[in-house]
């Protein structure tokens, strides 16, 4: 299982391989991924035989395809039936993916179809980095038409709380930048808003882009909808992610999951505008996806619309995500395997 290893003790599956049989392998996997060992043309036979079936840290049970196929979903099975899941989004200048951090989550946030389905367990670095490994490696067999054939951003957007797992989050991190040579800014780190975690990463040597899922202005409308927002409330985490800020200088992005009639008033607007001014931090609101187990809904297009510019009205910046997967239930929040065990 080469990618359970950490990058830098490859040496030690293969003990009896030369110092630079291990490089080429490392640059399979990190560098070049492939989705075969077959296709590791310039490793031995016998090399390839070895590791053949046992590259991937988990099996791809399902891939579906929506949008045209600009939007692909994997639910990948680990050995101990944990899923996870992670979408890969082509644009035309950019290939997004979006992974998890957990199987799972433990935060149960109301609107969030993960979150009513509870914690199921961490994922371990390489079970992390796999997934971008595999979309890459998904990408060279398959290019998308109009987008590049390499994931260029990773967003800690699926499954879990990246922060709640922060060790392997950290390691998985490491080993997308100072091994595979993406950039810092290209990962973005979404977090319910665990302080702790927040000030842990800003003192990485790494300048990751942050993005905070605020959903509500104040405290009562918050603790609703995030319950972890009653040990972190929202000036605590205002007062971390400035401290973010001036630490790595990345501007702070507010995530807004907009719900009609819950979080979409001109009053939350304008708070939401005064909080992002304050911070100098950008807005992204993301119209609600439905989920059959959450009351909240989302709100016309008008009305969301409305809410977009009365934000933007107050001089803060603020964009509206593009809503991708929804027919293939790969959108922000609908991501909710559960083990079959
Ligand atoms: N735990 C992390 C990352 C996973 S969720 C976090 O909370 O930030 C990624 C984003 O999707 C978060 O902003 C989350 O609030 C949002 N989201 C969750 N459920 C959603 C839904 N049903 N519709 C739209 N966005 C949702």
């Amino acid at each position: 299982m080469p990618y359970l290893v950490a990058p830098e003790a490859l040496e030690e599956l293969l003990p009896d391989q030369p110092r630079y049989r291990v490089e080429q392998l490392r640059q399979w996997l990190y560098r070049h991924p492939v989705l075969t060992t077959a296709e590791m043309t310039n490793l031995p036979k016998s090399l390839r035989a070895e590791l053949a079936g046992r590259l991937w840290p988990m099996q791809v049970e399902a891939q579906q395809t929506g949008d045209g196929g600009r939007t692909v979903k994997w639910l990948f099975r680990a050995p101990d039936g944990a899923a996870v899941e992670a979408v890969l989004m082509g644009y035309p200048r950019r290939t997004t993916l979006c992974i998890s951090s957990q199987a799972g989550c433990a935060m149960r946030c109301t609107f969030c179809a993960t979150g009513q389905f509870g914690f199921e367990r961490h994922l371990a670095p390489g079970e992390i980095f796999a997934q971008v490994a595999y979309a890459n490696a998904h990408l060279r067999a398959h290019p998308m038409p109009d987008s590049p054939a390499r994931v260029g951003n990773v967003v800690f957007m699926g499954m879990g709380e990246p922060l709640a797992n922060y060790d392997s989050v950290r390691e998985a991190i490491r080993r997308m930048i100072e091994v595979a040579g993406m950039s810092g800014r290209s990962i973005t780190v979404s977090t319910v808003g665990i302080t702790p975690g927040i000030d842990r990463l800003a003192a990485e040597p790494w300048p990751v882009t942050l993005a905070l899922s605020l959903h509500a202005a104040d405290d009562h409308l918050r603790e609703q909808l995030v319950p972890q927002n009653r040990r972190y409330p929202i000036d605590d985490l205002l007062a971390a992610a400035q401290r973010f800020q001036r630490g790595h200088g990345r501007r702070v992005t507010l995530e807004w999951t907009l719900m009609a009639d819950v979080n979409d008033s001109a009053d939350q607007a304008r708070s939401l505008a005064a909080i992002a001014l304050e911070l100098g931090a950008h807005v992204n609101v993301i119209p609600m996806n439905p989920t059959p187990l959450a009351p909240q809904q989302r709100p016309s297009p008008e009305r969301t619309r409305r809410f977009v510019d009365e934000v933007n009205r107050h001089g803060a910046t603020c964009t509206l995500r593009d809503t991708r997967g929804t027919e293939i239930d790969a959108a922000c929040g609908q991501l909710r395997v559960r083990a079959a065990t």
